[in-house]
């Protein structure tokens, strides 16, 4: 008798890269992680680091035309571990899938159909989809009797109401084009409002949490005993918080100003509010590193991009209190939230009114390990809580192919 496969590898593919991790579910542990960057150019680079077997890290340089040769790449990394993608052990592969609109509210099993529906929904995630479908394609090539399992950003935010995820546009326009607001980094979310419940020792229908996923892009979310309420995204990525390269929140007459007094085209404007905008377009960096260190030198272009991006969070952070009534927890996390303490000590200066602190010591603490930030017997618990959504896909994958 064979045992049941329990591994599971997890797929996040990019338009130009492929970030991967082979994880054992029984065993709970990581064997093999990854990264495929640059695939069709010549500078392509596979970083495979074998925890498994506890080997060093291994670098790979030379052209990749396309997903499919970083695939067949990664697969032959695997096989030189004993992971090899033929494995009788694997259960199935997890696919992170940016955009799955409304109809996608699961992990669902990959299939001609759902394919389909993840091709409609190009036009409103014209960046993310079709590389999504191509990763899906190529690990269906190469595993064609393998459960594929697409697993969502936008998935948790579907429990929104509607007064929260319609815009206030003319119904008719909005449905005919599909405009809404959907928001993103779900499996962020969902797993960081989660970790943090049981932080706090409780179950997450217990507990409202508003959480703060702040990495290059950046998003918020209002989550009310386990389901999101609102989220700081919306039709795109581009909607709510300051980001790296975003603008988020702007006043949308902006745009039609922007086309009829500079003569800018939709392209150029979409190029300006997602890759020219927040903290780079406000101060030429989006490294918070750098920002920080700028500051320090007394670099007043930095200061006001630190502050701007500080007062839009502390507007959400006002805003989700509203929305939840009580609040019992704040989670930081990603690249940001995880690592700049001055970020969240800004973020939550002057909000005792809210019964919202943190503590300096705990504060400067640094570890990967969930951990609270706010005083002892706090109103509401502060907490810096590192997201692991490649653990969320490949736990939803796996419970979804052996339930
Ligand atoms: P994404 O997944 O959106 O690309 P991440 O969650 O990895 O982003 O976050 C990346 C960002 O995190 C960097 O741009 C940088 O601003 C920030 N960051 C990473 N490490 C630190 C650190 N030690 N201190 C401050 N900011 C950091």
């Amino acid at each position: 008798m064979t045992a049941n496969p329990t591994r599971v590898l997890v797929l996040n593919s990019g338009s130009s890269s492929v970030k991967y991790q082979l994880l054992d579910m029984a065993e709970s542990r990581r064997l093999a992680v990854g990264l495929v960057e640059r695939i069709g150019e010549e500078t392509s680079r596979l970083v495979h680091t074998p925890l498994a077997t506890g080997g060093a890290r291994r670098v790979h340089e030379g052209p990749m035309a396309d997903h499919d040769a970083a695939l067949k790449a990664v697969a032959a990394e695997l096989a030189a571990d004993g992971l090899g993608l033929d494995s009788p052990q694997l259960a199935a592969i997890g696919h992170r899938v940016v955009h799955g609109g409304l109809k996608f509210t699961e992990p669902t099993v990959i299939d001609e159909v759902v394919l389909k529906e993840i091709e409609r929904l190009v036009p409103v995630a014209p960046l993310h989809n079709p590389a999504n479908i191509t990763g899906i394609r190529t690990a269906q090539a190469l595993r064609p009797d393998l459960p594929q399992i697409a697993v969502f950003d936008t998935a948790f935010h579907t429990t929104m109401p509607e007064y929260a995820s319609r815009y206030a546009i003319d119904v008719a326009t909005a449905d005919a084009h599909r405009i809404r607001r959907y928001g993103f980094h779900g499996t962020s979310h969902a797993y960081v409002s989660r970790r943090t419940a049981r932080l706090l020792g409780k179950d997450p229908s217990e507990v409202n949490v508003i959480v703060l996923h702040l990495g290059n892009g950046a998003s918020a979310s209002a989550v009310a005993g386990g389901r999101c309420v609102d989220t700081s995204m919306g039709l795109t990525p581009l909607e709510g918080l300051v980001m790296g390269t975003r603008s988020g929140d702007i006043d949308p007459a902006v745009t039609f100003h922007l086309k009829r007094v500079a003569g800018m085209s939709a392209d150029e404007i979409d190029e300006l509010l997602n890759k020219r905008s927040g903290l780079v377009g406000l101060c030429g960096d989006n490294d918070m590193r750098e920002i920080r260190r700028r500051i320090d030198e007394g670099d007043k272009a930095a200061a006001l991009a630190f502050d701007i991006y500080i007062h839009r969070l502390k507007k959400y952070l006002g805003a989700y209190t509203a929305v939840l009534g009580r609040v019992d927890a704040v989670a930081f996390t990603a690249g940001v939230g995880e690592n700049a303490a001055p970020v969240r000590a800004a973020a939550m200066a002057g909000l005792e009114g809210l019964g919202m602190a943190v503590d300096a010591d705990r504060n400067a603490v640094r570890s990967d390990e969930p951990r609270l930030i706010s005083p002892e017997g706090a109103r509401v618990a502060v907490a810096v809580v590192p997201t692991d959504e490649e653990l969320e896909i490949a736990q939803q994958t796996y419970a979804l192919v052996t339930a």
